[in-house]
């Protein structure tokens, strides 16, 4: 048997597609176009291409984008300086602080920053505390847990009351992902660096979320035989037959998984695309508020 693919490639489109519509339907209705503002400090190549790609999907689906380019140097006044200028502009309805932002920089103090109905990273305190509150409803849900769930949704992973084990419980992925399966009535396990059985837990889990960043570290017989697994993790593995020298690799031991899992996610081409096109629809819901 071999698992079912789990295609970010195809359901992110889907997703650009969705918003793609809806933002024609505003400019058409309203003759609003939103706004998506991305601050990018420094001169750090990854952020700058993450930073690209963002444009580049904005420009796909109809929305404006307006980029800030900052030095490394700038002052943490500065750079709260040019957020707050973005919470003030009318025709501004989303704002990216690319991260990591330089270590002088206060990180939780800029994102507390951003106004919460331009968060459309979902990373500011009160968004993610709502998100863990019974009954509470954050503005916006943070981009990669906001794809994972729609790949288990699109892949028709039934999570009432499964068994749900999220590995890594970082604040952009692992915890939001955890808060969200508790949300859909599954029943979460966080591991993590200091977990001592690991494998117990994976064994016993319907739903794997794989969210650690070391490659390929989960292995076929660490699962059951028909788990959904999302591979959250983008690694580089030394690989002398490509060009660049590697190539990407996941969380997950994908060749080694592929036979025991019901449902799988690859990488590239499973949730990563999936956490812009989330970003997209983020921007919309913002825009969408104002009407
Ligand atoms: P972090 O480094 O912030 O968190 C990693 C988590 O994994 C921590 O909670 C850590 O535990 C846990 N961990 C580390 N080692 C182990 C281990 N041996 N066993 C179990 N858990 C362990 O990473 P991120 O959450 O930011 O990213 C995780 C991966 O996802 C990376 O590969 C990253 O590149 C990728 N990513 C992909 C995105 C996408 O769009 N597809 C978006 C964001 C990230 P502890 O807390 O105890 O230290």
């Amino acid at each position: 048997m071999s698992a079912k693919i789990i295609d970010g490639k195809e359901i992110s489109a889907k997703v650009r597609g969705e918003v793609k519509e809806a933002v024609a339907e505003m400019k058409a209705k309203h003759g609003y176009t939103p706004g998506l503002a991305t601050v990018l400090v420094g001169d750090n190549t990854a952020s700058a291409t993450y930073v690209r790609a963002k444009h580049k999907a904005c420009e796909e689906v109809g929305v404006r984008s307006i980029g800030r380019v900052l030095g490394e140097d700038i002052s943490q006044e500065e750079l709260q300086q040019v957020v707050q200028e973005l919470n003030d502009d009318p025709e501004v309805d989303g704002i990216l602080v690319q991260l990591p932002l330089p270590k002088h920089i206060d990180e939780e103090a800029i994102l507390g920053t951003i106004d919460l109905g331009k968060d459309v990273d979902g990373f500011h305190p009160l968004n993610i505390g709502r998100l863990s509150m019974k009954g509470r409803k954050p503005l916006f849900i943070p981009c990669t847990p906001y794809g994972c769930m729609r790949l288990l949704d699109e892949a028709g992973v039934d999570l009432n009351g499964a068994e749900a084990v999220v590995v890594g419980r970082s604040n952009i992925v692992g915890l939001p992902m955890a808060f969200l399966l508790n949300n859909a009535n599954a029943t979460v396990t966080i591991v993590h660096s200091r977990t001592k059985d690991m494998d117990a837990h994976l064994k016993r889990a319907d739903v794997i979320i794989a969210a650690v960043g070391i490659s390929e570290m989960i292995k076929g017989n660490q699962i059951k035989p028909g788990a959904v697994i999302i591979d959250v993790g983008i690694n580089r593995k030394d690989d002398e037959t490509r060009k660049r020298g590697y190539r990407l690799v996941g969380d997950v031991d994908y060749d080694d998984c592929l036979p025991v899992a019901g449902a799988i996610t690859p990488v590239p081409g499973g949730v990563g695309p999936m956490t812009i096109a989330m970003l997209m629809k983020n921007t919309l819901h913002a825009a969408e508020r104002k009407f």
